[in-house]
């Protein structure tokens, strides 16, 4: 069994999570459940990064302690991930004792590999990117590059450096020699631009001054030996890859699920994920993630999506209101992983209405009301010979099946839905053309009438396999109207092979399993 390990970024719990953070985490989720459909042993991580200084800002700003608002917002955060079927295994805190020491355990490896030293640091510090920026990477007005109503403030303390600008050869040729290191592609030539330009040492701790100490001590991962200082939030936060993965108390399990097969992160992060964590593991002497996977900026209604203008939405609100797999679907469809996209409420219901509650709503309810009146519920035997219309269907059923398997391995989720599309029209053209209807009045055609139940409901069955990792709710409410258990992990080779659903199985009861969304002019 091969093993797939996938992560989503984890997200600063300095304020709620809104829509803006779910692209990645639907994106991840529907990526992890199809490789569980593969059969591979998989291992989805998702969590919060909580030891940055602005999460005590965040926490002061409320009135509350940060242990206590860090708690609150890890509810929040899971209630919004529960709500919309992410399917994690692993929920990563990086306060988590376990993860302060595999971090300190990676700042101890790059020391002794000399790759960490003592020097001044000088810049511009933006508290929310955690970052610090030259001048020239400021915007005119001197804000933040990432937020605009922030201007970082010059900074100068003693802190750790590591030494990134010792890897930069070493990680451009791997960048050059891997073309799957960074999906998809045109976030390669914007890693391999930076690196043509060379790269400069981080800083990889901060110096904390007491009056900014909770309960006593510095928030964060303390600098082993060195306590006044907490090791950079980004250095520690990128390990919790390597902690979710058995680092350090697990080394078996480390050995089974690293390297990661695919870091999902938003474009504004890439420089750490594809310069800084690739140096990181290589001075540590560990081994590479196989891919980091790069998506897009969402707006909301056209707008950049903003708490202080109010342009957010509660994904928990959202899932409640459409149900997760009108967002899912919605999203994935939509919504562009590779390049920004935009989130508009009226596209979704237009999408949920035209593809789920007519289409694939159709496809199903037709064909499950059909077996009910024509054969009493139960699902007819497939007749030994059949037309070429009947040997077409079974032709886009494969294709279909392999054109949402490329989609998926390659990031393009448009692209595996119109794949799996390409058999729900199929199907319910197939059903136009062959007009069961007509059929049933001629007893002498109760032979063709099978056939074309048969390869109606067995489409259906196909079509929940590879919809579960984009609608897992409703493929499974689906599977059941069919009578048949479960959806498996591995089914997606076990059960995709033509005739796989049994005669004789006995229908539900045809239920809607979309309601058509109706909305107030
Ligand atoms: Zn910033």
């Amino acid at each position: 069994m091969s093993s797939y390990y996938i992560t989503t970024a984890i997200d600063y719990p300095n304020g709620p999570p809104h829509i803006g953070h779910s692209l990645e985490k639907i994106a991840a989720d529907v990526v992890a459940r199809y490789h569980r459909l593969r059969g591979d042993d998989t291992y989805f991580c998702m969590g919060l990064d909580e030891n940055s200084q602005h999460v005590v800002t965040a926490a002061q700003t409320s009135g509350v302690s940060p242990a206590e608002w860090i708690d609150r917002m890890d509810e929040a955060f899971r209630l919004a991930w529960a709500k919309l079927d992410c399917s994690f295994d692993r929920w990563i805190r990086t306060t988590e004792e376990v993860h302060f020491r595999a971090a300190q355990e990676l700042f101890r490896r790059a020391q002794e590999n000399g790759d960490i030293y003592k020097a001044v640091y000088s810049g511009f510090y933006c508290p929310n990117c955690n970052a610090f920026y030259t001048q020239e990477e400021l915007t005119q007005q001197g804000t933040c590059p990432d937020h605009t109503s922030i201007t970082p403030d010059w900074l100068e303390e003693e802190n750790y450096f590591f030494a990134l600008s010792k890897y930069t050869e070493k990680l451009a040729r791997y960048v050059e020699e891997h073309p799957e290191f960074i999906v998809p592609a045109i976030w390669r030539g914007e890693v391999l631009a930076t690196l043509r330009q060379g790269l400069k040492d981080f800083s990889a701790s901060r110096k904390v001054r007491p009056a900014a100490y909770v309960d006593g001590k510095p928030w964060g991962v303390p600098v082993p030996g060195d306590p006044e200082h907490v090791i950079y939030v980004w250095f520690d936060a990128l390990t919790n890859y390597l902690t979710a993965a058995g680092l350090p108390d697990e080394p078996e399990r480390f050995e089974k699920t690293w390297p990661a097969a695919a870091h999902v992160i938003g474009k504004n992060i890439t420089r750490f994920h594809c310069l800084y964590w690739p140096a990181m593991l290589m001075s540590a002497g560990i081994e590479l993630p196989k891919s980091v996977a790069v998506h897009g900026f969402m707006t909301l209604e056209g707008q950049r999506i903003s708490k202080t203008t109010g342009n957010i939405v509660d994904p928990v609100e959202l899932a409640e209101e459409f149900g997760a797999d009108a967002v899912r679907y919605y999203l994935m469809r939509d919504v562009s992983f590779e390049s920004d996209g935009d989130f508009a409420r009226a596209n979704l219901v237009q999408r949920f209405n035209s593809d789920l509650a007519n289409d694939l709503g159709n496809l199903l309810n037709r064909t499950v009301s059909m077996i009910g009146r024509y054969f009493e519920r139960v699902v007819p035997e497939q007749p030994a010979v059949t037309g070429e219309r009947e040997a077409d269907v079974r032709r886009v059923a494969l294709a279909a099946r392999e054109a949402t398997a490329k989609g998926i391995e390659a990031w393009d989720f448009d692209g595996a839905l119109d794949g799996a599309w390409q058999l729900v029209r199929r199907a319910n053209q197939y059903i136009d053309e062959s007009e069961p209807w007509k059929l049933a009045r001629d007893p002498e055609k109760k032979g063709e009438l099978a056939a074309v139940l048969y390869h109606a409901a067995e489409a259906v069955r196909l079509l929940v396999i590879y919809l579960t990792p984009f609608i897992p709710g409703a493929a499974a409410r689906m599977q059941a109207q069919l009578g048949l258990p479960a959806v498996q992990d591995g089914d997606w080779l076990a059960a995709t092979e033509w005739g796989g659903l049994p005669a004789g199985t006995t229908l539900q009861q045809a239920e809607p399993v979309f309601p058509r969304i109706e909305v107030e002019k």
